[in-house]
């Protein structure tokens, strides 16, 4: 089901910094789950600068992703990978074939994203995952420029390798992959997955977010760092 939030507070305010006209600035997130797993794509779109940029892409996400963007007049510059779990990359190779966006991952993930043909071995199952072309590898500290705003990489793995955090301070927001949902944390049963990892990133990468910051999941509601770090029954903050 397609839910669209308005994010415009914090937006404006980036938009008043980096815009001396002050134009009025809009940023929608359009929360999208999609695929067999219902993982959520996040999909940001700033209708005044006829950009957006597109949080992961599970299968079949470009039919939910296409209206959206001719909605809101916008042409989607880039895809950045939270993870290289093939529930997040399934519908990739469509949108970068739809709109030849630029594809953002971090290199420890780059065997699934690649050959994701390796990721139906543990399936048990063929479902004809298509390679994804990376044009920018990026890690811990990194910033990206994206839709007028500074966007803060953070490296978390423990439920998968490459998982990275995209951090936006000015919308007080974090979109952490399979890391952190709300009350729960992700599987660590997988390749390279380690339990002992995955506490060190949330509570290092993650729980050192201020209180107020919303933590969008690869799975499930939204939640906030402060309601985990009070709540989370698996990692204490
Ligand atoms: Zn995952
Ligand atoms: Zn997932």
């Amino acid at each position: 089901m397609r839910e669209t939030r308005d994010v415009a507070t914090p937006f404006f305010l980036v938009a008043r910094r980096s815009e001396p006209g002050g134009l009025n600035r809009r940023m929608k997130l359009h929360v999208l789950p999609a695929g067999p797993i219902q993982t959520n794509a996040y999909l940001l779109t700033a209708p005044e600068r006829g950009e957006a940029v597109l949080i992961d892409a599970p299968g079949d996400v470009w039919a939910e992703v296409e209206p959206i963007l001719s909605e809101d007049k916008c042409r989607l510059t880039e895809l950045w990978i939270t993870h290289g779990h093939w529930d997040h990359t399934q519908g990739g190779a469509d949108v970068v074939r739809a709109t030849g966006a630029k594809v953002l991952a971090h290199p420890d993930d780059r065997m699934m994203i690649e050959t994701p043909e390796i990721m139906e071995r543990f399936m048990g199952e063929r479902m004809n995952l298509k390679p994804i072309k990376v044009d920018r590898w990026v890690k811990q500290g990194d910033t990206i420029s994206a839709l007028g705003m500074n966007v803060e990489v953070r490296h978390v793995p423990g439920h998968c390798p490459g998982n990275v955090v995209f951090y936006i301070a000015a919308a007080k927001s974090a979109f952490v992959g399979d890391a952190l949902f709300a009350g729960s944390v992700g599987r660590t049963d997988l390749p390279g997955g380690s339990f002992e990892m995955l506490e060190r990133s949330i509570r290092e990468q993650i729980y050192s977010l201020p209180d107020v910051t919303v933590v969008y999941p690869g799975h499930g509601p939204d939640t906030t760092v402060g309601a985990e770090k009070a709540t989370n029954p698996y990692v204490s903050g």
